[in-house]
């Protein structure tokens, strides 16, 4: 159904931002005219008398948020076994217990990370998660756009000792099932490079290149990641990866914390494409992440939250705002990372790096309609002044009121027209209990 948001106020990428003036008609999943001339938008409606004709008073429009990286079946161990380091907590505490998940939990925790991100302004996400055909399943129920993973690579364990196995086929089957580029984008997972055999991660790289895709991996998150593999391999991660081939395909690579400038140098040469974790980097203490010098190397920076439990929420407010306040104190330069390169990283960045570069993450004729409308009649955002640092540094993730994807409204004047949140809630709790979390 045709969409057309009257008088809006629409968010530009410039230095500061800037709001400007029109009427915006969507047609299809498709942003049709943006255009001042109400004489248009009158026939238009005359044209397609089902239209939906939203005000904008009292809103501002934007694009909507990437979150570049999580886990969204997690949101079921928010604030479950804090205050521990990453190893106790992820090998410990969190792996036991998600062994435990099955594919309806995943369903449903899925889809309460869905609502979450839907209601804090995310229209797509990148995931890295198993229960590979719930995640689909919740996707196509929320209708947000989504970056998913297959997974070529796998481990057996026997008597403690691990063996990576290929799983192929399975991962090209279900890609070649389900990828769509355009609802649902499939990369291969790669989680990291200390989960698998190295010789194994070739079989990751030929089945991201028969399938033409990219690969989502956790890259240089902690010292002892790195430490670990030079100790083994007598090389970084990155060297290694690059080696096998892993940066000739599309790469997303979440964290990217403990690099040296040679390091940077391959972000950069590879163009890889950098999702930056900041309050999962500073929860778990895996360090501050080198991202003004990255952006300054002209290297994709992106924002993400990781999974909910570390974080503990996927706020993509959250993510902008801390990610400016640190990087300027780590650089004591109070000049770097200005408020609008923050909505960049977090709305046309993010979307380039899951695979819809100049398609979407700007409000402009021709994008993709992947918008959300959000209120700034609250004392928090009075008066606007500069209009990114109002977004950054004062916005609330509850001022979202409405947010359109791929044409289609998911959430109209704060309420949910996609999911049933009373019974995902309950759903959520009911794993929880069960898992004895
Ligand atoms: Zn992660």
């Amino acid at each position: 159904m045709p969409v057309v948001i009257m008088d809006a106020s629409i968010y530009k990428h410039v230095p500061g931002g800037e709001l400007v003036n029109a009427n915006i008609i969507i047609k299809d999943n498709k942003i049709h005219r943006i255009t001042d001339n109400q004489n248009e938008v009158k026939s238009f409606i005359e044209e397609n008398p089902e239209t939906e004709v939203l005000s904008s008073k009292d809103k501002i429009v934007l694009p909507g948020f990437v979150n570049a990286h999580t886990h969204s079946p997690m949101s079921v161990f928010r604030n479950y076994a804090s205050d521990r380091s990453l190893h106790d907590w992820l090998f410990n505490m969190i792996i036991p217990k998600e062994q435990l998940l099955t594919e309806e939990d995943a369903y449903w925790t899925s889809l309460a990370s869905q609502a979450e991100m839907i209601r804090s302004g995310t229209c797509a996400f990148a995931d890295m998660y198993f229960h590979f055909e719930s995640l689909v399943r919740a996707v196509r129920h929320s209708g947000m756009r989504a970056n998913l993973t297959v997974m070529p690579l796998s481990n057996k364990w026997n008597e403690g000792k691990r063996k990576t196995v290929s799983n192929a086929q399975e991962a090209i089957s279900l890609f070649k099932k389900y990828n769509d580029n355009e609802m649902i984008t499939l990369y291969t997972e790669l989680h990291s490079v200390y989960l698998y055999d190295i010789d194994m991660i070739h079989v990751n790289v030929e089945v991201a290149k028969e399938l033409n895709t990219g690969i989502h991996i956790h890259l240089h998150e902690t010292e002892k990641e790195v430490d670990d593999c030079l100790r083994e391999h007598n090389k970084r991660p990155i060297e290694l990866l690059r080696e096998i081939g892993v940066f000739t395909r599309p790469v997303l690579a979440a964290h990217c914390v403990v690099m040296n400038d040679d390091d940077i140098d391959i972000l950069k040469e590879d163009k890889i494409n950098v999702c930056e974790n900041i309050s999962s980097n500073l929860k778990l203490v895996s360090g501050i992440p080198r991202i003004p010098e990255m952006i300054d190397k002209g290297v994709n920076v992106v924002l993400g939250t990781d999974g909910c439990a570390s974080n503990n929420n996927l706020n993509m407010f959250e993510e902008m705002h801390i990610s400016a306040i640190v990087h300027k104190n780590q650089m004591k330069d109070p000049t770097v990372m200005p408020a609008h390169k923050l909505i960049e990283m977090a709305t046309k960045n993010g979307y380039e790096a899951i695979g819809f570069k100049d398609r979407a993450g700007d409000v402009a004729e021709g994008m993709l309609a992947d918008l959300i409308m959000v209120d700034i009649s609250s004392l928090h955002c009075t008066p606007i002044n500069e209009v990114a640092a109002c977004i950054v540094y004062s916005m609330q993730a509850s001022d979202v009121d409405t947010v359109i994807i791929n044409g289609r409204i998911v959430m109209r004047n704060k309420e949910f027209v996609t999911i049933d949140e009373e019974l995902v809630k309950h759903k959520v709790r009911t794993v929880a209990k069960r898992l004895g979390l």
